[in-house]
Order: C-alpha cells, then sequence, then structure tokens
C-alpha cells in the first residue's frame, strides 16, 4: 500500500498526543469538546438516524464522538493520526463499553482502501488542523457509499472568528488551552462548500455554535461567523 501520510502536520499531531491522558477528563483541556458533543451529536441524529449506519469518524482523537454514534447504534470506526488518543479511546471503551474499532490512518489513506464502503463520515474540529483540507474533505467523500452522508465542523476565518475563537477562547476565557488554533488554518463555509461541492458532494444544511460566556453554555443557532458545522450528501 501507498502511504499517503503528507497530509498531516507533525507539530498539529504532537499537540493531540502531548494532551493525551487529559481527553476524558470533563475538566480538563478537552473540556469544550465534551460539552459541545451531546449539541452536535443530537445535530448529527436529526438529518440522519444513526441505528444500524456503518460510519468513520476522521480525527477522532480519544473517541468522544465515536463512542456517543456507537452508543447510538451505528458501527463505528475511528481514525486518528496521533498514537496517544488512540490509545487512551482503546482504553475508554472498555469502561464505558462503547464499541469502536480504532486505527491510525489518515482519510487519504482509508479512502484508498475502502472506498465506498460507508453510510456516514463524520470529521469534526479536524479540517483546521491538517495542511490540505480540501484534499480530506476530496477523501472523506471516497469513503461514502453513493447516497451518503458527511458531517464537517470547523472554524470560520474572520476578524471576529479571530477575537472570538483565539483570544476569547484560549486567552482570556481559557476554554481551549493556548495554541490549539491558528487563524490562517480557520475556513470560510464558502471554502468549505467549495471543495465539497469538486468532490461530489452537496450542501444540505449548516448551523453555528455558539458559547455564551455568562451562563457558560453552548448552543445552536444561525449564525455561522464563528465556529460551524455542515451537512452534505454524496450526489
Ligand atoms: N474529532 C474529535 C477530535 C478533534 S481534535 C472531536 O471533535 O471530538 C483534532 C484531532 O485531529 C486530533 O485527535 C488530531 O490528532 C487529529 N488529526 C490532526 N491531523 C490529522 C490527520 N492528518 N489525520 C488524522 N487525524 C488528524
Amino acid at each position: 500500500m501507498i502511504m499517503s501520510r503528507d497530509n498531516v502536520d507533525p507539530a498539529e499531531v504532537a499537540k493531540f498526543d502531548a494532551l493525551a491522558s487529559r481527553w476524558w477528563d470533563p475538566n480538563g483541556e478537552f473540556r469544550a469538546l465534551h460539552e459541545i458533543n451531546p449539541l452536535r451529536l443530537d445535530w448529527i441524529r436529526q438529518h440522519v438516524p444513526l441505528s444500524g449506519t456503518t460510519v468513520v469518524d476522521i480525527g477522532c482523537g480519544g473517541g468522544i464522538l465515536a463512542e456517543s454514534m456507537a452508543t447510538a447504534g451505528a458501527t463505528v470506526t475511528g481514525i486518528d493520526m496521533a498514537e496517544g488518543p488512540l490509545a487512551v479511546a482503546r482504553l475508554h471503551q472498555h469502561e464505558s463499553e462503547a464499541k469502536v474499532t480504532y486505527r491510525q490512518a489518515t482519510a487519504e489513506e482509508l479512502a484508498a482502501e475502502d472506498a465506498e464502503s460507508f453510510d456516514v463520515v463524520t470529521c469534526l474540529e479536524m479540517l483546521e488542523h491538517v495542511p490540505d483540507p480540501s484534499q480530506v474533505v476530496k477523501s472523506c467523500a471516497e469513503l461514502l457509499k453513493p447516497g451518503g452522508h458527511v458531517f464537517f465542523s470547523t472554524i470560520n476565518r474572520n476578524p471576529k472568528s479571530f477575537a472570538f475563537a483565539i483570544v476569547g477562547a484560549e486567552y482570556i476565557l481559557k476554554l481551549l488551552p493556548a495554541g490549539t488554533h491558528e487563524y490562517e488554518k480557520f475556513i470560510r463555509p464558502s471554502e468549505l462548500e467549495s471543495w465539497a461541492r469538486h468532490a461530489g458532494l452537496s450542501l444540505k444544511d449548516s448551523i453555528g455554535m455558539h458559547y455564551n460566556p455568562f451562563n457558560k453554555e453552548y448552543s445552536l443557532g444561525r449564525n455561522l461567523d464563528v465556529n460551524y458545522l455542515m451537512y452534505f450528501q454524496r450526489d
């Protein structure tokens, strides 16, 4: 097999490796992922009832989303390039009894092996950590059966998202470790939609995700200015 691992930023993967043991601490560095998970899982399930489907979660990390989709009745494969989070994910499923198959691979590698194999692909909070996100979008499309469903989430790129997602979230409110995100890697919804369209995907829905610093709660809403999710279907 040709190893297509060019589209991996080793510094990004090292960041997640270093924090791996903290993944399931609900008050630790990944607290935000724990808090947003019920919201994003609900939104996915509103579009695709997961029960009985095959799902691959790209950039699964310690498995917060992957486990919750398995508990919802999907047969889930989780892939990531960081070994530490994958090891934590494998251990955690013994505690939670969620069954997920984890492996170290890129979306590009899996697409070369298992094209048109999955009903659903999820790729959340991952695209802004890779050198060429359009290539990941293309691989996600290839992994889908015709008519299959794919969900992406990432962060918009504009002055407001810089203020909220970097200055606010990392330095003022400290919702995320400083250095988690780089502004230049943020992705506008129009860019994501265009990459997806060129990969044979049609946009079905999108939604914003907001943090309210006063009641400390996340919610979904129409505004895509900062964090957002997009749902596409393969043609
Ligand atoms: N999707 C998970 C974790 C998001 S953190 C969630 O939302 O809960 C981003 C994850 O992407 C990290 O675990 C990191 O190791 C992984 N990642 C970064 N670059 C990657 C690549 N090129 N291929 C696969 N995974 C990657």
